[in-house]
């Protein structure tokens, strides 16, 4: 007889762990399956070791910096085995961690891949055990794509494969704009990699303010990045060196890896969702209401799998506000308004709100821009050349604040506090009669007096 449980989660990653355990400690008897590992792709092989590759990525230039503060670095050297063991290990810790998490919680945990047989029955292919469940989750979450009309694209990796490269590979091309191209294209360059960065339009980061995105730009140039805008790969060749790519513009570009940034396609292949009656978006997302249910009434879906934001802390409410409405009588929407992000490129960005393009529509034209880009007090000695953003959208018409966002050293932690401001509905005011912490440069957010633009309704019409 097949176990019957009151919830079933598909996939055990940010959103289907949260849901799990508290779905667990409301009272309800919970089982999870997870194919690969449980943690997902944040903790196993996303958020998580990125950002220790991009703390990895730093040094070089820290010990550049200390020069100027009177340091003698000596030769240095990087192993790159070393980074992906300890990587690793610490991979293996958390993936430990959310294990017994689950375990502690009551959770059932199946290592095995779940595919629906019918709407209330999965059938695990692990062991060919089937399970019933009152409700179901899924939260299979995403996995990368790649551009399908290059020619030898088979010799492509994603970010999937580059946490565990064997080596640092010496020259190195990244295919994409968004926040993975730019974020890998800053590591391998940082640990001294030769680094191409191909993007097929004018700025990458599209979506982002467009300040952010110049300045960005500029800075990956800057960092030495060869940056080749309006440009996609037609061909890849193994060749004896290597692999040579060319490109639409007729550039030719050796490399050793190249790697496709190019986007996150939901997980929904082969799970099964036309046997449960689940509607999927052209694109294989799970379509949901507000609420995250299905047009299948016990069904739900949270996280990347269903294409709203694809971020692990959205993943993670939506987990919880599914828990809220199902199990605890709350019915909550998750909120999906002013999301607080940072891209870990070098420079890092963080951003909330709206772009200056979205806020002139929101405020009819009556936006009041307070911009400032300014070299880092560090810079100041270490002879570092880059610079720093802060720029703060002003509604005239209420002195809301429509959106900030940040360029430079620390700006995802900045964003953060920010975002606390922005989405409790903070005016320019309010911002300005707060004491500045001195010297930061995130006082610059509290005392940019004059607006840098002042646009107007004209503008906003045309
Ligand atoms: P994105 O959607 O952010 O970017 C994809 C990039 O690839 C875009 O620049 C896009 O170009 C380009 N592209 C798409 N298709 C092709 C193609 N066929 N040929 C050439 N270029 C192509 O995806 P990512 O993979 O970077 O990241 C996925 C998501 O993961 C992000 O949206 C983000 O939500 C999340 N993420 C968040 C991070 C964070 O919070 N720091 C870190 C990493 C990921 P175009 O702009 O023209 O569409």
């Amino acid at each position: 007889m097949a176990v019957h449980y009151d919830l079933f989660v598909i996939g055990a990653g940010s959103g289907g762990v949260r849901a799990a355990r508290m779905a667990a400690a409301a009272g309800q008897r919970v089982g999870i399956a997870e194919e690969y590992r449980v943690g997902g792709t944040c903790v196993i092989r996303g958020c998580v070791p990125k950002k220790l590759f991009v703390y990895a990525s730093h040094y070089m230039e820290e010990f550049r910096d200390a020069a100027g503060f009177g340091h003698t670095v000596g030769e240095t050297s990087f192993s790159w085995p070393t980074l992906i063991a300890n990587k690793d290990k610490e991979i293996d810790r958390l993936n430990g961690i959310y294990l017994r998490n689950l375990e502690n919680s009551g959770v059932v945990v199946h290592h095995s891949r779940a595919e629906f047989k019918d709407p209330h029955t999965l059938v695990l292919t692990q062991t060919g055990e089937e399970v019933t469940a009152d409700t179901i989750l899924i939260a299979t979450g995403g996995a990368p794509t790649k551009p399908t009309d290059i020619d030898g694209g088979e010799h492509t990796i994603t970010s999937n494969e580059a946490f565990h490269l064997e080596e640092l590979p010496k020259r190195v091309i990244v295919v994409g704009g968004g926040y993975i191209a730019v974020e890998f294209a800053g590591i391998f360059n940082g640990l001294g990699s030769q680094t191409s960065l191909i993007y097929r339009k004018d700025r990458v980061l599209r979506g982002f303010d467009d300040d952010v995105r110049a300045l960005l730009n500029e800075s990956l140039v800057e960092r030495g990045i060869d940056l080749h805008l309006h440009s996609t790969i037609k061909k890849i060749e193994k060749i004896d060196t290597g692999l040579k790519a060319t490109l639409n513009t007729g550039d030719v570009i050796e490399a050793d890896v190249i790697m496709c940034a190019t986007g996150r396609k939901a997980l929904t292949d082969g799970l099964g969702c036309d046997k449960a009656g689940v509607e999927l978006a052209p694109n294989g997302a799970v379509i949901v209401d507000d609420y995250s249910r299905t047009n299948v009434d016990h069904i739900w879906a949270v996280g990347d799998v269903t294409d709203r934001v694809q971020l692990t802390p959205v993943a993670i409410k939506e987990g919880m506000a599914f828990v809220d409405t199902v199990y605890r009588n709350i019915p909550t929407k998750p909120d999906h308004m002013l999301i607080p992000t940072a891209v870990f490129s070098q420079p890092q960005i963080g951003t909330v709100g709206m772009t200056e393009e979205e806020a002139m529509a929101a405020s009819n034209g009556a936006l009041d821009v307070f911009k400032s880009t300014f070299r880092p007090m560090k810079a100041t000695l270490s002879g570092n050349p880059e610079k720093m953003l802060m720029k703060i959208l002003v509604d005239r018409n209420n002195d809301k604040v429509l959106g900030v966002h940040i360029v430079g050293p620390e700006s995802g932690e900045m964003i953060q506090c920010v975002g606390i401001a922005v989405k409790m509905g903070a005016t320019k005011a309010e911002f300005d009669s707060t004491v500045a912490v001195h010297p930061t440069a995130a006082e610059e957010l509290v005392t940019m007096r004059e607006p840098t633009i002042r646009h107007n309704f004209e503008e906003a019409a045309e």
